[in-house]
């Protein structure tokens, strides 16, 4: 077995939001030799990440000290390799790695989706910042892939219907343009920076009748939820954004309170049919 060593590093400036996403570092690091990467969490709320590497990693060649990663907003953000390990972190036990080693048997949907055993992490196999071919890059195990023909995994998502009725100036319109009312709406989560006041969403058009993406006003989704969806279609267009890890699905519960929330501020009720 090839001898590795766990480098421990630091953000420099605020740590990403906590666990959503794992680092992807910047190509000059050659993701494929970071053999795992994990990110704790102290006690003062700062964040250190442990990356093991083989023994004869080139950082030298680029920079000792720092290294960069892509953040949760998609940024690059720099590491900061510290010289000296902090008190409470152990390096990666041998056991340890005989266990990531050792490859644990996954399945592969006819989307590319895999679900983690170890580590319970949804990916897709085209994510080189996951996957590297040999291991999952997140948690460092190795993992076995078998396909799944026809199966799929559910994802969570936000879901509701298009008003009945929208007021626009002084004219009543039946649904908008794209959307006949009542038409069930999937939403992506948050994707620019103004709250979730636009939402953006896919559904069946009204002619040519089709799968569209379409952004529209958050009042204009009634009755919205968290759901889980088994539909293909669906789940081909959203799963770069939503999967079917208890993580989603809180995120979809927290941004379905938000929208309850903003209907109750506003005096108006997205939920209620009138
Ligand atoms: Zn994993």
């Amino acid at each position: 077995m090839e001898s590795t060593a766990t480098l421990i590093a630091r953000w420099v400036g605020e740590p990403p939001i906590w666990g959503f996403e794992p680092p992807r570092f910047s190509p000059i690091v050659d993701e494929q030799r970071i053999l795992a990467c994990e990110r704790r969490k102290q006690t003062n709320g700062s964040e250190l990440v442990l990356l093991t590497v083989p023994i004869r990693f080139p950082f030298k060649r680029y920079s000792t000290k720092t290294i960069r990663a892509v953040n949760d907003r998609g940024h690059w953000q720099e590491l900061e390799i510290l010289e000296k390990v902090p008190p409470g972190i152990e390096p990666f036990s041998p056991d340890r790695f005989k266990q990531l080693n050792t490859p644990l048997q996954a399945q592969k949907t006819w989307l590319g989706q895999i679900l983690c055993p170890r580590c319970k992490v949804q990916f897709r196999i085209s994510n080189r910042a996951q996957w590297n071919g040999i291991r999952h890059l997140l948690c460092g195990q190795a993992l076995r892939i078998g396909q799944l023909e026809d199966q799929i995994m559910p994802i969570w998502c936000v879901v509701g219907n298009m008003i009945q009725k929208r007021q626009a100036g002084d004219k009543v319109w039946s649904g908008t343009k794209h959307f006949a009312p009542g038409t069930k709406l999937y939403c992506f989560p948050v994707i620019w920076g103004n709250g979730y006041q636009s939402i953006k969403v896919i559904g069946l058009g009204r002619r040519p009748r089709r799968w569209i993406e379409v952004v529209i006003q958050w009042r204009w989704l009634q009755n919205p939820h968290a759901q889980l969806i088994y539909k293909p279609a669906v789940i081909e267009r959203l799963w770069d954004h939503w999967d079917g890890s208890s993580k989603s699905k809180g995120l979809a519960e927290q941004l379905v309170n938000q929208l309850h929330q903003m209907a109750q501020d506003k005096g108006e009720a997205p939920q209620k049919e009138k």
